[in-house]
């Protein structure tokens, strides 16, 4: 049977998720959580789910006694991912939260050992960890092909639209770009080198204080890896066209452009193009999920621990930006 899954928080990256879920081998839509009952109408119709398997934010502990759910795949607003990992939790259903895992390494680790007790998985939304050509990169470093990782340069940012939105909203969003594109370039910086950072140094431009009163507009951050090698990396609110990978090496290279989004990913190497199927990322990554838990087949870098080591260097970066770039050491 397929992994049984309950969306929570029917916005607009669930509705991504669920249109990506009806190419999904191994995992279904079985549930609904939402504090909008006009959307759990819409939503019940459209997957066909049946009224036994929907749920306000009021209920949420009654999804114990589900057993049509076995996953809770919570999609809401950066500020809330620690609140309902918690309440789900206590359910005992396992859980994929969205990125970032939280607004800060002491919440994640919160929710870390939430999930421990109650004896359920936690993944973090790192989809790109089932896309083939982000994971033809990190086959290659592995394998030696670029030699060793001598420096890396990745960048992700859009324009943000409506200034009345929630990712501009400090209370919910836990901060700007850093907590919601950041993540990318950090993510990748980790995944390019197969190191962990020791040191961070950040700056912060701001060109809108009127727009980004409460939160980061763009971010440039510099991580210091064990190797000796510097990964110069940056977000943005401000700007389109800034989606982007570099990885160079002393026997070859990697260029990912665009890098992050949706796809379709295209990216070359010395070798040439990297030549990979164009995927449906969210199905990849529910159908991969999917396989862990039915199929016990090992984790892949989307656990909460890998949604942890994120938050830690997050943390260091405003923490650089809050004592004017000085370098913060990370003893993770
Ligand atoms: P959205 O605003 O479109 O949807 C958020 C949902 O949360 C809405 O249905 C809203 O009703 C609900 N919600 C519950 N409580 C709320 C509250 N107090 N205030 C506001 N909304 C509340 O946002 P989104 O783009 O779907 O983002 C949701 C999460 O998904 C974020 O954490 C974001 O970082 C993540 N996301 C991930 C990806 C990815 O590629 N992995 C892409 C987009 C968004």
């Amino acid at each position: 049977r397929p992994l049984r899954v309950a969306l929570l928080g029917l916005g607009g990256y669930a509705n991504i998720v669920a249109k990506g879920m009806q190419e999904c081998k191994m995992a279904k839509i079985t549930g609904l959580i939402s504090g909008t009952p006009s959307k759990i109408d819409t939503w019940k119709k459209k997957y066909d789910i049946p009224d036994k398997n929907t749920y306000s934010y009021e209920n949420i502990e009654d999804i114990r006694n589900n057993s049509e759910i076995d996953l809770v795949y919570v999609i809401t607003p950066n500020s809330l991912h620690h609140k309902f990992v918690l309440e789900v939790a206590k359910t005992g259903k396992h859980i994929i939260c969205e990125k970032p895992l939280a607004d800060n390494a002491q919440q994640a680790r919160e929710m870390i050992e939430a999930c421990k007790k109650a004896g359920v998985r936690l993944y973090v939304g790192y989809r790109l960890h089932f896309e083939p050509h982000t994971q033809e990169v990190i086959r290659m470093r592995e394998a030696g092909e670029f030699g060793k990782i001598m420096h890396v340069n990745n960048y992700m940012g859009f324009t943000i639209g409506d200034p009345t939105q929630w990712r501009l909203k400090k209370a919910l969003a836990g901060g700007g770009a850093m907590m919601d594109v950041g993540v990318y370039s950090l993510n990748a910086a980790r995944y390019c080198t197969g190191e962990e950072p020791i040191w961070v140094t950040a700056q912060e431009s701001k060109t809108d204080p009127v727009k980004f009163k409460e939160v980061d507009e763009t971010i440039t951050f510099q991580l210091g890896f064990p190797s000796g090698i510097i990964a110069n990396c940056g977000c943005t609110y401000n700007f389109n066209h800034s989606e982007r990978l570099h990885l160079m090496g002393s026997k070859g290279w990697a260029e990912m452009v665009p890098a992050f989004g949706y796809g379709p990913i295209k990216g070359k190497t010395h070798l040439g193009p990297i030549n990979q199927p164009s995927v449906n990322h969210q199905a990849y990554q529910m159908d991969g999920i999917a396989a862990c838990i039915l199929q016990n087949k090992p984790d892949p870098n989307v656990t909460g621990e890998e949604g942890l080591k994120d938050m830690i260097v997050v943390d260091a970066v405003y923490e650089s930006i809050r004592k004017g770039g000085q370098k913060i050491m990370i003893n993770s």
